[in-house]
């Protein structure tokens, strides 16, 4: 081999270890995005992969032994920059969860391509610094950023229309305050198809990505779609059939248990997510618990989501995906998902409780430190209908809502973005 050829293959080498290192820290940090999204905070262990990843990249980049500096400044700067830039525009959907500062809501508003304004910079900065190991991380972060926004270009045309019912299409035109069209271009509601007066929704499905719906419904006061409405029957159902399947002892929580008990067996109409809860009991443990949702769900095309120190498990309607896309950007805004929370009989204050280590409603803590509910208000579970079909649910459903919600007759939008549930208050509508 001649010394070109060797010393070709060396900066070949280099600049698939500088790519290699950027996408593992990207997929590092979009599988960190899944804590806030599911409203957790971060584990400190991920945090640290993810940062650790991060300062290799950028120091395999920076690195120079051969050279009279050790350390390339322009380099380090322009890719500690564009590492800092890039995963903020990544993360935006998933800090958006939240209420978010002008720039924050503009990136989650426009993510799809958001990564790719980058393009220009990279560019750029690639022709004007002669540093083969930068420019093959800037290249690896733009094919990452133009495969998503070709994903979720492609998956669109997947999308089928869905008629709007009349309340929800009540509930839009008073949040848009009449002016749909100004609305859908504020938001950058682009489900909302408006065309000679008609009014439809371009639905989400299994492969498709789902409806950004945290935003629209939680930020925007709307309706859920009727996509995600149909979706979150569907797996709810399902996820209730394995939790049987398995012989777990389990019961509708939260706000499904309300829609069950106040909405006549209905979905609350901004409902997000499913709550399911499980009690860990006889030979039932958690690890019997995940294993068994994650072969049922890996078999019939759902994804499961663990939180083993949380005592949670998300179950999600869309499509499992290959590794290492499991963790993929496409839920940052709001997914179709039956949330497990897991309990444990336990005693406290002299009294036999079941306990959960997450915070629920106004569930009381525990002694132990967890929360709990006196035992003879879940046992023996009772069924209650939902969505159509016969649920578990508490032995006394009424009381168990009025531990969490207290008054919980009172429709209260306390899930909804304050302004957007102050106009639907206003309106008076159920
Ligand atoms: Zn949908």
């Amino acid at each position: 081999m001649t010394s070109f050829d060797a010393s070709s293959v060396t900066v070949t080498f280099a600049g698939l270890v500088a790519a290699g290192l950027y996408a593992a820290a990207y997929l590092s940090f979009v599988r960190l995005m899944r804590f806030p999204r599911n409203w957790l905070p971060p584990s400190l262990r991920d945090v640290l992969t993810t940062g650790l990843l991060a300062v290799l990249a950028v120091a395999w980049v920076s690195l120079s032994p051969n050279s009279s500096d050790l350390i390339r400044l322009t380099s380090l700067a322009i890719s500690t920059g564009f590492i800092v830039v890039l995963f903020f525009i990544v993360a935006a959907p998933a800090m958006a969860f939240r209420p978010a500062n002008g720039l924050v809501e503009f990136l989650a508003r426009h993510a799809e391509y958001a990564g790719l304004w980058l393009l220009g910079p990279a560019l750029i900065a690639g022709w004007l610094v002669p540093n083969s190991k930068l420019q093959a991380m800037l290249a690896a972060a733009m094919a990452i950023e133009l495969s998503w926004f070709l994903r979720q270009h492609w998956a669109r045309r997947r999308r089928q229309f869905h008629p709007l019912n009349l309340p929800d299409r009540s509930v839009l035109e008073i949040q848009a305050k009449g002016d749909l069209k100004a609305f859908r271009g504020r938001h950058g509601i682009r489900e909302l198809v408006l065309s000679e007066g008609a009014i439809s929704w371009r639905g989400c499905g299994k492969n498709t990505p789902p409806c950004p719906f945290n935003f629209y419904v939680n930020r925007l006061g709307l309706n859920t779609a009727p996509c995600c409405r149909e979706h979150m029957r569907d797996i709810s159902h399902y996820v209730a059939a394995c939790l049987s399947d398995m012989g777990a002892v389990h019961w509708l929580e939260g706000g499904s248990l309300l829609g069950a008990v106040r909405e006549n067996g209905a979905l609350l109409d901004w409902e997000d997510d499913i709550d399911i809860s499980v009690l860990l009991d006889g030979d039932l443990t958690w690890d019997r618990l995940a294993s068994g949702l994650v072969e049922r769900c890996a078999r019939d095309g759902y994804y499961v989501d663990l939180f083993e120190q949380k005592s949670l498990a998300a179950i999600s309607f869309d499509a499992p995906k290959a590794w290492p896309f499991q963790w993929e950007r496409n839920r940052l805004r709001g997914e179709i998902r039956v949330d497990i929370a897991v309990y444990r009989r336990a005693t406290s204050h002299g009294e036999a409780v079941l306990e959960r280590q997450s915070y629920k409603g106004a569930m009381p803590a525990t002694e132990q430190g967890g929360y709990g509910v006196p035992q003879e208000i879940v046992l023996p579970t009772s069924t209650i209908s939902f969505e159509g079909e016969k649920f578990s649910c508490p032995n006394k459903p009424s009381e168990y809502l009025r531990i969490l919600y207290g008054d919980f007759e009172e429709v209260e939008y306390t899930y909804l973005d304050p302004a957007a549930a102050e106009i639907r208050q206003q309106t008076g509508l159920p």
